[in-house]
């Protein structure tokens, strides 16, 4: 399963806020078999956010985003995910029982809009907050506030599932450069994946669906390599 990311908010394209959710649903989802293919941060603008959630929505299997809910005039993202699928928003029912019922808000006391979703897509509720998020057919609508983006993504993280990939790391004291050789052979012989993140030390990340796979590359890298505990 190949997923794409869409993180709403200009003030992480300005650095004032650090992009910490799409670290965590990345990790999130790479534990549980999926693929994240493309993480891109948008600013709150609604045919931004139309046009990358189009075209991520025909790309790949699914479309996560996060930021921008709620009624607030910078809160773009319904209507921009609306928009990505031709429709419009319009005030979901369910989401508002919801908050009626489990939420402890009246309808009377919601700013106009809190309950707005694309026009045929499912509400998620927010048990940390007050804006729901949505699912609208591939596309998962997460709010920005990391408490309640992980909350919510409890609830739907079971639509997300691909085959386990293991993973280990060997940590060496060698110029990245001298271990081209060794990480061309460990690919071919063993048909792993290598990264290689260099540091003080080079992190040897072997990578790969086959658990049996990586315990002989791994050894084998621990022979031929300077390797140290890290
Ligand atoms: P709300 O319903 O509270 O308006 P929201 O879904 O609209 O939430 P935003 O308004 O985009 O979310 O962001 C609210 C706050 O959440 C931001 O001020 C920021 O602190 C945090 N936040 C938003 N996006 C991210 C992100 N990608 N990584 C980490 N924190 C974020
Ligand atoms: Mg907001």
């Amino acid at each position: 399963m190949n997923i794409a990311v869409v993180c709403v908010g200009d003030e992480l394209l300005s650095g004032d806020t650090v992009n910490t959710n799409a670290a965590w649903l990345g990790e999130r989802l790479t534990e549980r078999g999926v693929t994240v293919e493309r993480t891109t941060v948008v600013p709150d603008r609604i045919a931004d956010i139309a046009r990358v959630v189009n075209e991520y929505r025909a790309e790949y299997d699914a479309v996560v985003t996060t930021g921008g809910l709620g009624p607030t005039h910078d809160d773009m993202t319904m209507d921009g995910v609306a928009a990505a699928f031709g429709r419009s928003v319009e005030t979901n029912e369910a989401a508002l029982e919801w908050l009626d019922a489990e939420g402890g808000y009246h309808a009377a006391d919601l700013a106009a809009g809190t309950a707005d979703l694309p026009v045929g897509s499912e509400p998620i509720h927010n048990p940390e907050g007050v804006a729901p998020g949505c699912v609208i057919e591939n596309v998962y609508v997460l709010p920005g506030v990391p408490t309640e983006m992980k909350a919510m993504f409890e609830a739907i993280k079971d639509d997300f599932e691909g085959e386990r990939r293991h993973v280990t790391e060997v940590v060496v004291d060698e110029p990245e450069s001298a271990l081209v050789e060794r990480f061309n052979e460990l690919q071919e012989r063993f048909g792993v994946k290598v990264g290689s993140y260099p540091g003080e030390f080079v992190r040897v990340k072997i990578e790969s669906t086959d658990e049996a796979a990586i315990e002989a590359a791994e050894a084998w890298l621990r022979e031929r390599a300077d390797a140290v505990e890290a």
